[in-house]
């Protein structure tokens, strides 16, 4: 046990979740029980082995309903270490040129795909030709005609679309969105979400319009955008955008640094919020109603997630998120469940769309109605 905690914690999987076991939860049960599972197991490939891969990697060694059986890299060396590392088949293993090969693969259900944005698109495509489930890292792709795209590709080949949206399983994140759903807070009035970290080194992806799509927004702001409508519940009708940029040389054109962006909701409700490269440990949500309000510091990163509310703090338990998704993912696939916050594909296209409109209206100085229904 010590040997796979060490290895696990080299991977970056939470201390704390380490510590506390893993807690199979989707929702506000603080009795959850760990019911042997006799079920249909998912089994995974994941595509890109980078920083995310192997942290979804290391968290699925918890998982009881999800299993890593795959592995998809261009560096042969990685898939080497990932088959001693994770017990990976090497007839489990392919590269960017061989994985249309996995259509004759019978031991994999699904691809995971941790690359970077800009291949989100044309991956996600091939993985439908190949007969195989799309998970798909946010952001699903670069604009909602791609996103649009990729639901119809999956569609059209019988496969389900899911994204990595780990935030919709995460208890304190259920239970503001129950306590919302029960009126405790009265009429929704308000949002914020701040999101932002300082990003490094200037020649990585995230800084490549063509790899990364955009800036801050595609990578972090995104978290602010679908927590608005996950802690209001309802959709965004409108919205206005301002971009501010210190830094042009690391942040080139079409590469957004800091981008401040407000939503109005059909009820009135309104929502502000800043995404930014350029301040660290930025992590903040907050929700006002008539009668009450919730807020979440640190409210999106990998934990432990904290919250409190008008009434108290909340002591929901603290989940590895990905390990949930994972053991969530097999459930939505083979068991028909319904998660609390949908993860299909038409949610991703929803958030696409509402990127699309930011973009549009920090070029526009102007606001851009939406319809997202
Ligand atoms: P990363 O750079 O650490 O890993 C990307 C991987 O893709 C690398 O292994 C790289 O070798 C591979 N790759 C394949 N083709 C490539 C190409 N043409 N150029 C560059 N790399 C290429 O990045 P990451 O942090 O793992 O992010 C990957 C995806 O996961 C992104 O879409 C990101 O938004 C998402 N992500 C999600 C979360 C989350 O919490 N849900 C967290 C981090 C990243």
């Amino acid at each position: 046990m010590n040997s796979r905690r060490d290895f696990l914690q080299k991977l970056g999987v939470s201390a704390v979740a380490l510590q506390l076991g893993t807690v199979h939860v989707w929702a506000n049960d603080k009795n959850a029980s760990h019911q042997p599972y006799d079920g249909k197991v998912l089994r995974v490939a994941i595509m890109g082995l980078g920083g995310y891969g192997t942290r979804v990697a290391g968290a699925m060694q918890y998982c009881t309903k999800a299993k890593l059986v795959g592995a998809i890299s261009g560096t042969p060396k990685k898939l080497t270490d990932w088959q001693d590392s994770f017990n990976i088949p090497a007839k489990n293993c392919y590269n960017y040129q061989t994985y249309h090969e996995i259509k004759n693969n019978p031991d994999i259900d699904a691809v995971y795909i941790t690359t970077p944005n800009g291949l989100h698109h044309d991956m996600a495509l091939a993985v439908a030709k190949a007969g195989k489930h799309v998970i798909c890292e946010k952001p699903m792709a670069l604009n909602a005609k791609q996103g649009q795209a990729m639901v119809d590709a999956c569609n059209a080949a019988g496969v389900k679309l899911l994204v990595g949206y780990r935030m919709h399983f995460e208890p304190h994140t259920l239970e503001i969105i129950r306590m919302r759903k029960a009126g405790e807070f009265g009429k929704i009035l308000f949002f914020q979400g701040l999101c932002g970290f300082e990003i490094g080194d200037p020649t990585q992806w995230r800084l490549n319009k063509e790899l990364a799509g955009g800036g801050s927004l595609m990578d972090i702001g995104i978290y602010a955008i679908n927590g608005s409508r996950y802690m209001t519940g309802e959709e965004p009708i409108w919205v206005t955008a301002q971009e501010t940029k210190t830094d042009p040389v690391k942040f080139k054109e079409g590469v957004d640094e800091t981008i401040q962006f407000q939503f109005g909701f059909p009820s009135g409700a309104t929502a502000s919020c800043l995404s930014t490269y350029s301040q660290n440990n930025l992590d903040k949500f907050y929700l006002n109603g008539q009668k009450g309000w919730a807020e979440m510091q640190p409210s999106t990163g990998y934990g432990p997630i904290k919250g409190r509310t008008f009434k108290g703090e909340l002591d929901q338990p603290v989940t590895t998120h990905q390990t949930v998704q994972m053991d969530a993912f097999a459930d939505i696939l083979f068991n028909g469940a319904q998660p609390p916050v949908p993860v299909d594909g038409n949610e991703a296209v929803k958030d696409l769309k509402i990127i699309d409109a930011i973009y549009l209206a920090v070029k526009t100085g102007k606001k851009v109605d939406l319809n997202l229904s």
